[in-house]
């Protein structure tokens, strides 16, 4: 067993730090304020090689291993949670399309967004298709050397400002998970329709609904084989669910180390609340959890480096990493006062936050029933 970083992950990590420190915590509460998202910061984490952590140099990314870029999300979620969100969700999208997509796609779409020019999102959630992803409605008809899309997409991050989506349809309506295609599908597409959320948290991100009327997309936008999508994408998540983890434990990491600080200057009763016992102990037991987690992150990631098997792992982490987070937070807030209930302070917009992620990318239930089926039997699936 080796839990030690090499030179150039403790090198990244400092770098991405300080980067955190920097140039993302001091905006975090700006732009949930404004509602927008940082496209200027997407070109500068381009520029630190951040944007395309999965994707080949050969296409503009960094080659880096999982691990690498779990300590990216991690990091990054230090400093601005929706930051490290685009990180997560363009890891995933740049795994998909170097692996499936044809040469156009690669050229068109992957390499501008691993070099921090383009923002993609992933679209599968419907109205009647979200746990039970593969029921999905939307349906993709070949007309000729064309796909003519048709559907409703909805829940879709960075469907206000994304440039292009990975979008998945029925190629086969009468079958489930086996019909299922992606397709490229950009944003500027004759018939398609966008309608945004006035969501909680994870403001930035900008959710919204897409609205395919027919939209035509060319034959190559097709990524991988017909009736092969829903496979593909489901090996991705076993990456995204682990950093989602990551992502959220960093953000409690932050409360954490910022609570340390108010207790140790904040007086009651005639000394430091550090100084107390039922102050103390709560610190102790969170930072105790979250540490617990972060290493089942990382050793999820080592196992994927390595190519062993690691589908219950990842779902261990994307229930338990953002549960371990909110109660950390949310802990942290109480400790922080009455002034941590204002929208002066980060507290309360990372808790609403990370409760995003407690659905996104699949809710605790539905990694529970993954861990399950390992752990009992497929024969004891419950659908
Ligand atoms: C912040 C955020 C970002 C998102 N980003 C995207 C995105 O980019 N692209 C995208 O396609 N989607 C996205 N989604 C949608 C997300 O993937 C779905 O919301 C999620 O899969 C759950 O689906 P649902 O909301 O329809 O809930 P439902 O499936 O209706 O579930 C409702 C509740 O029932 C529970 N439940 C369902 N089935 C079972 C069962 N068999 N056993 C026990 N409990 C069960 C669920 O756990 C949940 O608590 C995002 C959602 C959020 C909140």
């Amino acid at each position: 067993m080796d839990f030690s970083w090499t030179e150039d992950q403790i090198a990244f990590r400092q770098i991405l730090r300080d980067f955190s420190k920097k140039e993302l915590l001091p905006n975090y509460m700006k732009w949930d304020r404004e509602e927008k998202f940082p496209f200027d910061i997407w070109g500068k984490l381009g520029t630190l090689g951040v944007t395309g952590l999965r994707v080949h140099e050969q296409y503009n990314g960094s080659s880096a291993s999982c691990i690498t870029t779990g300590i990216a999300a991690e990091e990054i979620g230090k400093g601005d949670f929706n930051a490290a969100y685009a990180v997560i969700l363009n890891g995933l999208i740049g795994e998909i399309l170097q692996e499936f997509a044809s040469e156009r796609i690669k050229e068109e779409w992957l390499k501008p967004m691993a070099s921090g020019n383009c923002l993609l999102g992933i679209a599968i959630t419907e109205p009647g298709a979200g746990s039970d992803a593969a029921n999905l409605q939307t349906k993709a008809a070949k007309d000729g050397n064309s796909y003519i899309l048709s559907g409703e997409k909805s829940g879709i991050s960075f469907a206000k400002v994304a440039h292009g989506f990975v979008v998945f349809a029925k190629t086969s309506p009468d079958e489930g998970a086996r019909g299922v295609s992606a397709f490229m599908v950009p944003r500027d597409s004759e018939g398609l329709e966008i309608q945004s959320y006035h969501d909680m948290g994870n403001v930035p991100i900008g959710r919204g609904s897409i609205f395919l009327n027919d939209v035509c997309i060319p034959g190559d936008y097709l990524i991988g084989e017909e009736n092969k999508g829903f496979y593909q994408v489901m090996n991705g998540f076993d990456l995204s669910r682990v950093l989602i983890a990551l992502q959220c434990l960093g953000a409690a990491e932050q409360t954490l180390e910022e609570t340390i600080e108010h207790v140790k200057g904040r007086h009651a009763f005639g000394r430091p609340l550090a100084k107390f016992e039922g102050v103390q102990f709560p610190i102790a037991e969170h930072h105790t959890w979250l540490e617990m987690a972060k290493w089942l992150c990382y050793r999820t990631l080592w196992l994927r480096d390595k190519g062993l098997p690691h589908t219950k792992e990842a779902s261990m982490c994307k229930w338990m990493g953002p549960y371990l987070a909110r109660e950390a937070i949310h802990e942290c807030l109480l400790l922080n006062g009455h002034y941590a209930y204002t929208k002066e302070m980060p507290i309360e917009q990372r808790l609403r936050d990370v409760i995003g992620l407690e659905i996104g990318d699949g809710t605790a239930q539905t990694q529970k029933i993954v861990i399950a089926r390992e752990l009992i039997g497929k024969e004891f699936k419950p659908y």
